[in-house]
């Protein structure tokens, strides 16, 4: 990052000297080239009149070359040089400055010498006879000006990386100083003191690492509630088995105390395949196989799967579906009716019914479960949904429920992107309906 910033720096405060240079200098030297032409129309001004004076030799010797003087007659020849031979100079109709002058009264022009380190500037003036006075004084080329102040500019830029380093160190502080801080101590509040730009990524960050903890505090809880789980029917299977062992059950004894085992095992046996799915759907990698399916179709087999426990629990069973098409696993779907209905006849009252519905309404498909059943208290209703949340724990038990069949219906409902609302009046009756997006084929 820091190298990053230094770089940018550097390159945009070289672009900066550089153009400040040239446009500086063009600029200055612009100015130069029409002070120098100035300067040399008001020499011409002054030696007009002293050309034909007798004096005119004596000027000539005293300018001394500092100011080259030429005179060129209406067809082009040089009549006369203060600086070589006139009769061996070639015919000046064609400099820039003589044509402009023969055609307009005056012209100027500035010419590089092949060295490219000096530049001559001319002014030429048109006579009263038609002949042409031309002045014209060397000075340094904007090439040689440049190639001097090039130490200066070196030195100039030399300073800049300096600063940009020192300026690249301290802006690179300033960026990254709230994320260390935030690194160092990630529930402090002093990093949230830090420039507005920075906030929503903190916030992110915090409430990823807030999310992070809750599940990881959720993971210990759930560990800590499974082992307490399986540690139930295990001490009675050990229990029961010793007995047996011991010889101090016998007969009928040993029977009905064979018979508790296989229903302790029976539990163990659920209890794991409930975690085993609840951990299967927990796990990252794990991907739900969507077909489109009839939810109707689903639930009418689902619901005849439990027919034998209502009989047994003398809870009316009945459905009324509708052909309901959702994208969603079908395994999933099963599960998920299984556990609402499996609840709606366990927490029943003997006598009581269950009603299935499947119906599309618009476009979401209904799944709707009621029961005549015991219900559950406004202060339960959100928490059955935790697993191993339940509210009688004895009844939970004695029907063969795990406390997990409500979090593996709310986890699959959130996978297939369902809403869950639960409807309950403690003595009444529950009714639970979970929304599903309806597709069609
Ligand atoms: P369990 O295996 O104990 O049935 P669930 O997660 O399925 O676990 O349900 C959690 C708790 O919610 C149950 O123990 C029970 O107290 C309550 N519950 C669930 N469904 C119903 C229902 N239809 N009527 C009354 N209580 C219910």
């Amino acid at each position: 990052m820091k190298r990053r910033i230094l770089a940018y720096f550097m390159r945009m405060l070289t672009a900066a000297v550089a153009l400040t240079t040239v446009l500086m200098t063009l600029v200055t030297y612009g100015m130069f080239e029409r002070r120098m032409i100035e300067d040399l129309s008001v020499d011409a001004q002054v030696l007009h009149p002293l050309l034909d004076s007798s004096d005119a030799g004596r000027v000539m010797d005293e300018l001394n070359g500092a100011l080259r003087v030429t005179i060129i007659g209406e067809d082009g020849v040089v009549r006369y040089d203060n600086c070589s031979d006139a009769s061996r100079m070639d015919n000046h109709l064609n400099r820039p400055e003589v044509a402009q002058a023969l055609k307009t009264g005056e012209g100027s022009d500035v010419r590089d010498s092949q060295t490219m380190d000096t530049s001559t500037f001319y002014y030429a003036t048109r006579l009263e006879d038609g002949s042409v006075l031309r002045v014209a004084k060397e000075a340094s080329s904007i090439f040689s000006i440049y190639l001097n102040a090039l130490p200066l500019i070196l030195l100039v830029m030399a300073m800049m990386i300096a600063v940009s380093f020192f300026a690249a160190h301290l802006l690179t502080d300033r960026l990254v100083d709230p994320i260390r801080r935030l690194t160092a101590d990630m529930d402090g509040e002093h990093s949230a003191a830090s420039y507005p730009e920075l906030q929503p990524f903190m916030r992110t960050i915090r409430s990823q690492h807030e999310e992070i903890l809750k599940s990881a505090d959720m993971r210990v809880e759930f560990t800590a509630n499974v082992s307490h789980e399986l540690k139930t029917p295990l001490t009675s299977i050990s229990g029961y088995a010793e007995l047996i062992e011991s010889g101090m059950a016998q007969g009928e004894q040993a029977q009905r105390f064979a018979g508790e085992i296989h229903k302790s095992a029976n539990r163990l046996l659920t209890l794991i395949n409930d975690i085993i799915k609840l951990s299967q759907m927990d796990a990252p990698e794990h991907r739900i196989e969507r077909e489109v399916v009839d939810l109707g179709q689903i639930a009418e087999g689902t619901v005849n799967q439990l027919r034998i426990s209502a009989e047994k629990m003398n809870v009316t069973l009945t459905t009324d579906v509708k052909p309901g098409l959702v994208s969603a696993d079908k395994g999933m779907m099963e599960e998920l009716i299984y556990n609402l209905c499996d609840n709606a006849i366990r927490y029943n009252v003997r006598g009581g019914s269950v009603r299935v519905e499947v119906r599309p309404v618009r476009e979401r498909v209904l799944l709707v479960v009621q029961d005549t059943g015991i219900g559950i208290g406004r202060e339960h209703q959100e928490r059955v949904f935790e697993r191993f949340y339940r509210v009688d724990k004895s009844r939970s038990k004695a029907t063969g429920g795990t406390g997990l069949g409500l979090a593996i219906v709310k986890h699959i409902a959130a996978q297939h992107d369902a809403n869950i609302t639960m409807e309950s009046e403690p003595g009444s009756g529950t009714t639970i309906t979970v929304s599903f997006e309806r597709v069609t084929r």
